[in-house]
């Protein structure tokens, strides 16, 4: 009960716009801090972390290649980063593929990548609460 009627972000409808910041203008309680566009990329405030599902991903899991996180990624430079290498097909062929790995100190969780991802049902790449600007008990790294 202690989060109801709290909003959530849904990221496979749709993710946090990185050059946006309405929510906080828009909010009539205060409970979104009313930040600038700008603030909110130069600080920056993270809503959370992304983690790749090697599983489910389609280069890790040698099915196809794919980039399309790391294209997406808005940061400047990009919390995805690519390392090609070559990895076996279901069935024995080899591909050649990059892989994708997250820089935890630069993603904001801002979840367009988890929304882009092809691959359906539950995304190859999935966004959690930890590393969130607001509390420095919800970490992943060791600050
Ligand atoms: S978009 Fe999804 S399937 Fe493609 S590389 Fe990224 S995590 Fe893997
Ligand atoms: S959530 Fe995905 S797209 Fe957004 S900053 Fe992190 S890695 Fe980049």
């Amino acid at each position: 009960m202690a989060g109801f009627w709290t909003p959530r972000l849904i990221m496979t409808q749709g993710y946090c716009e990185y050059t946006c910041s309405l929510c906080g203008s828009v909010c009539p309680t205060g409970a979104i801090t009313d930040i600038t566009a700008r603030e909110k990329i130069e600080r920056p405030i993270k809503i959370g972390s992304v983690y790749v599902d090697r599983g489910r991903c389609l280069p890790w899991s040698g099915n196809a290649p794919c980039i399309v996180c790391e294209e997406v990624c808005p940061t400047s430079p990009k919390a995805i980063y690519l390392k090609k290498e070559t990895v076996s097909r279901p069935g024995g062929k080899k591909l050649a593929v990059q892989l994708p790995f997250v820089d935890l100190k630069q993603c904001v969780g801002c979840g367009i990548c988890e929304n882009k991802c092809p691959v359906k049902g539950l995304p190859a790449i999935r966004t959690i609460s930890a590393g969130e600007s607001r509390s420095l008990k919800n970490q992943i790294l060791l600050l």
